[in-house]
């Protein structure tokens, strides 16, 4: 082959280093390992997609609250799927609630506005 830019189309899982055989070429290896270990069917692989799967949706629902609080919250996600805790409350700004809970392996996130208003007097 007569190109001088290599493609990749073909990267390693970065936790089994198995190879595997990507949907579209890559112009770096490390978005070819990225996307492999995406697509790996590895033990190791699925636990790694499923904590991105859980980024992604952790954005998703707190996409319009504090980013530090964002953080906290996949962190104590992290901590509920790997069994340190067994689930948590978080309370953010204007009333947000956060809750977190593992059930079955999975990670159950939900955010919480509370409606009510209350004052001291
Ligand atoms: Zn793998």
């Amino acid at each position: 082959m007569e190109n001088n830019l290599t493609k990749y189309k073909i990267g390693t899982c970065k936790f089994c280093r198995q190879s595997v055989a990507l949907m579209k070429d890559y112009d770096t290896w490390e978005e070819a390992e990225q996307a492999a270990t995406a697509a790996c069917k590895c033990e190791e692989g699925k636990v790694f997609r499923r904590a991105a799967q859980e980024k992604a949706t952790i954005q998703e629902i707190f996409g319009k609250d504090d980013p530090e609080a964002q953080k906290l919250i996949c962190t104590l996600a992290d901590a509920v799927r790997e069994g340190y805790i067994l689930g948590a409350t978080l309370k953010l700004d204007d009333g947000v609630t956060a809750k977190l809970r593992g059930k079955d392996g999975v990670v159950l996130v939900s955010r919480a506005e509370k409606q009510e208003h209350q004052r001291s007097i």
